[in-house]
């Protein structure tokens, strides 16, 4: 198992911080919400210092993968 970051699209205000701190992993979809296009662009510790700790309404989370 592993973890991968996600957003819930339910909780997103589109503020775009997390896009703007890594751009690599997030992007705004054509809702203007977020959401984690590739989990593996930026280390475990950068999306939880740029994204998670950061986003005003705390709607990026952890989950876990398999990667059988
Ligand atoms: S920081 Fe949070 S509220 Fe802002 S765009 Fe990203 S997921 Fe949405």
């Amino acid at each position: 198992m592993t973890k991968e970051a996600f957003v819930d699209q339910n909780m997103c205000i589109g503020c775009g911080i997390c896009v703007k701190n890594l751009p690599d992993v997030f992007h705004l979809n054509d809702r203007g919400l977020a959401e984690c296009f590739d989990p593996r662009g930026a280390t475990e510790e950068d999306i939880q210092l740029q994204a998670i700790d950061v986003c005003p309404v705390t709607c990026i989370g952890w989950r876990e993968t398999c990667v059988c």
